[in-house]
């Protein structure tokens, strides 16, 4: 997917640039058009800069007045665009991005991707991971302050303070996968409590390092599992098999098929751990609700503290607190 896009903004960026020089060419021919003078400047600045360049390549001619005389040129030419109802700077190439002028890269020798470029690139990795394109749902946007400062019930630390600790745990994650402690992230707790949201922030910060991710909903994994098993064809199931982290949102919400359900999930568990890919699931069920609909051979997988981190959410739907 990231050759794709890659190769799609490429073309972009040449297109772009291939429209640039019409624009510009049609530019000039309209302030030529308008007033001979300039296109007389224009030519004589052309003259200039080839004229120290060749100065400069045969080690002669002097160019220290250049700059001077350049400046001379620029300020005529405006001034005679400014005459004749053009703006001042009608006559810059024209682009996009002021900082690659549309090149999508920048620097010399060692040539990097322009952040315009970059934006473009996660925007549209994003869109196609199905995960929101705005800038929404990243760790700089996780708001703290939506979460109560009041102590949880029966816990020396507020909602805030323990949503505080999680993000860290979650953005740990992110910053330095595959370089953690444990792979595998279990999250629990009610729904409205920011599981969704740190998922898709940790995804993002993920693509950003150039992680292979995944992130799908328990109802799209039991999809897949499902076709594989009736139709044979496991070609996705090997997709999410083979993502570098796999995230799957929402276990517990999907139908629970007798034969398939339990054992693909075992499987895709199973495998990823004995591979030392990492799972990140979210859940709102419970430790005994999921050992009582997953069986114990899957439970015991996910509450296996050396195996698998429980973040444990709690207290309120920020949704309902805030509306
Ligand atoms: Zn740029």
């Amino acid at each position: 997917m990231r050759n794709t896009i890659l190769q799609e903004l490429h073309a972009e960026y040449e297109q772009r640039r291939a429209e640039n020089e019409r624009e510009n060419a049609q530019r000039r021919m309209q302030a030529e058009a308008a007033c001979p003078e300039i296109g007389q400047l224009l030519e004589d600045r052309q003259n200039l800069i080839l004229g120290s360049l060749l100065g400069i390549l045969n080690g002669s001619a002097a160019a220290e007045d250049i700059p001077a005389k350049m400046d001379v040129l620029n300020r005529r030419i405006s001034s005679l665009l400014k005459a004749r109802g053009f703006p001042e700077n009608y006559l810059d190439p024209v682009c996009r991005c002021p900082i690659c002028k549309d090149d999508g890269y920048v620097g010399e020798p060692i040539r990097e991707r322009c952040e315009c470029f970059n934006q473009a690139f996660y925007r549209r990795m994003y869109k196609r991971m199905g995960l929101s394109e705005s800038t929404e749902q990243t760790f700089d946007t996780f708001d703290l302050t939506l979460f109560s400062d009041e102590k949880l019930p029966g816990k020396g630390y507020s909602q805030r303070e323990l949503m505080n600790a999680i993000q860290k745990t979650c953005r740990q994650y992110a910053e330095n996968y595959p370089d953690v402690p444990v792979k595998n992230l279990l999250l629990m707790g009610q729904s409205g409590l920011g599981k969704t949201f740190l998922m898709h922030a940790m995804a993002k910060q993920l693509i950003r390092r150039g992680v292979n991710v995944l992130l799908i909903s328990a109802y799209k994994f039991h999809e897949i599992a499902r076709k594989a098993y009736m139709t044979g064809a496991g070609e996705e199931l090997e997709t999410l098999m083979a993502a570098d982290v796999l995230m799957i949102d929402d276990m517990g919400a999907e139908p629970l098929m007798e034969n398939i359900t339990i054992v693909q999930w075992f499987n895709l568990i199973n495998e990823r751990q004995l591979a030392g890919r990492g799972t990140v699931i979210s859940t709102n069920l419970m430790e005994d609700e999921l050992r009582r609909r997953y069986t114990e051979r899957i439970a015991s997988r996910l509450m296996n503290n050396m195996q698998c981190r429980l973040i444990q959410f709690a207290g309120e739907d920020v949704r309902r607190r805030n509306a």
